[in-house]
């Protein structure tokens, strides 16, 4: 008996959840995809997502719940089975889909203007996903020597061990990287501005030669997010992040994301053509979707989604901030006697600047880079510091400063890192929201210590 009443305790509770009500036509998960048009600005957006269409809040909380569950109820077994045909659209498994995920990636979708997204466990996976739907056995990629340390190796090492080739182009000079493409190319690949080297490519020359050659690009939007670059419009196919940075806000989680933007080359690529023949021009998300992403596993938590949803509501205020604090740390140093050199894209004077302000505005985020004589005046230098951590993240709240050559890159040969421009005397520095009198301050007392 009383196990009776605590069972019918529990279905009440559940029902209250409006749950069984949105069941049978999972109108939850539609409105889950119709991102907020009413704001005119992706600042406000970002922040409210879409407030009538969140049923699946059902207390109207005025955060996303965090859905922390692998599996999900269905009323009869004919129904599950249309969920697992996709006649309906319905939540089944969370490696496959999860509702406070679902709402990250319908926010991301607006943020980047791209026609799907797909959040995952982080920037690798976004990246390694994205290049495991395009290419087979034999294929090539054509990227440039500036990589973020782990997408070089997972190109020379993880993707050639699978008979996948990346070619390393000048991407400066966009002869060289036409000269390299051939029929068996399925990606161009870039990261804007490469780190730690902050070279801005010229994208619009690239895009050209992409489109002629019907080979899709990938641009790494990580350190610019859609709001520094808004890849849409730009011949831009396939833009990837790591959520991780800038998105999470303050380096509370790890994640991914693959945005697909609108694009004709699908058919050009051989893995992809019968899916265009089913899906048209979402032939690769839904390959994607339905194979790569979820044979491959690496989904994002709900709990990771939900910090980055929170992210996603200062994100536009942090990146200001922050690119204020980047120029004019960059400034004070591009005075500064022991100081011989110093990259900074938004700052006038530099060799990307021109570019920078024809594709950002001249805004680049956080992320600047300085030489010092030697690598022990490196390390003198750093060590000094008080405030600015040592660590290996960037975009972060709080300042970060580390020394490419003996870290990220510490496995490369010195040829290797000679090619890649990460030199000895070379420092990485993000500077994060801190009072800009502070991270002067600190950089100040250290140089004149070192
Ligand atoms: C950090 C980073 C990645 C990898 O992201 P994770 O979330 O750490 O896997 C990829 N590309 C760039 C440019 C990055 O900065």
């Amino acid at each position: 008996m009383e196990l009776n009443n605590s069972v019918k305790k529990c279905n009440t509770l559940a029902s209250s959840y409006g749950i069984k009500e949105n069941w049978s036509n999972f109108k939850a998960f539609e409105n889950l995809s119709t991102p907020a048009n009413e704001m005119k600005h992706i600042s406000s957006r970002l922040i409210h997502g879409n407030p009538d269409k969140q049923p699946l809040n059902s207390y109207r909380g005025l955060k996303t719940p965090v859905y922390e569950a692998a599996s999900f109820d269905f009323e009869s077994a004919e129904e599950l089975e249309r969920a697992f045909r996709g006649e309906i659209e319905a939540f089944t498994y969370s490696r496959v889909s999860n509702p406070t995920v679902a709402e990250l990636e319908v926010r991301l979708r607006d943020f980047s203007g791209a026609q799907q997204c797909l959040c995952v466990s982080s920037g690798m996976a976004a990246i390694s996903n994205a290049l495991i739907t395009l290419c087979s056995a034999g294929d090539n990629l054509i990227t440039s020597r500036y990589l973020f340390g782990n997408t070089w190796s997972l190109f020379g090492k993880t993707l050639s061990a699978f008979n996948i080739e990346a070619r390393f182009a000048n991407l400066e000079d966009t002869a060289s990287l036409e000269k390299l493409i051939d029929k068996k190319t399925r990606a161009i690949f870039l990261e804007l501005p490469t780190n730690p080297q902050l070279v801005i490519f010229n994208l619009k020359a690239i895009a050209a030669i992409a489109r002629e050659k019907q080979v899709p690009l990938i641009v790494d939007n990580t350190v610019l997010t859609p709001y520094l670059f808004n890849c849409k419009n730009q011949g831009v196919d396939i833009e990837v992040f790591s959520n991780t940075k800038f998105i999470s806000g303050g380096a509370t989680s790890v994640g991914g994301s693959i945005l697909v933007h609108d694009s004709e080359k699908w058919q050009h690529i051989p893995k992809l053509q019968q899916d265009h023949d089913t899906w048209g021009k979402e032939a690769f998300y839904k390959r994607l979707q339905k194979e790569v992403y979820r044979n491959l596993g690496a989904c994002l938590s709900p709990n990771n989604a939900y910090l980055q949803l929170l992210g996603l509501e200062t994100i536009t205020l942090r990146i200001d901030k922050t690119c204020d604090n980047a120029l004019k740390t960059a400034l004070f140093l591009k005075n500064h006697a022991k100081v011989k050199k110093v990259g900074c894209p938004a700052m006038p004077g530099d060799k990307y600047h021109q570019l920078a302000v024809e594709m950002t505005g001249g805004k680049t985020g956080s992320l600047l880079n300085f030489e010092l004589e030697s690598k022990e005046a490196c390390y003198r230098f750093m060590n000094q510091l008080k405030m600015i951590r040592r660590g290996t993240n960037f975009c972060d709240n709080k300042s970060m400063i580390i020394h490419p050559a003996s870290t990220i890159y510490c496995d490369f040969t010195n040829e290797e890192k000679q090619l890649m421009q990460v030199g000895d005397g070379l420092i990485r520095l993000s500077t994060g929201l801190e009072a800009i009198e502070d991270i002067l301050g600190d950089i100040s007392e250290a140089l004149d210590k070192t």
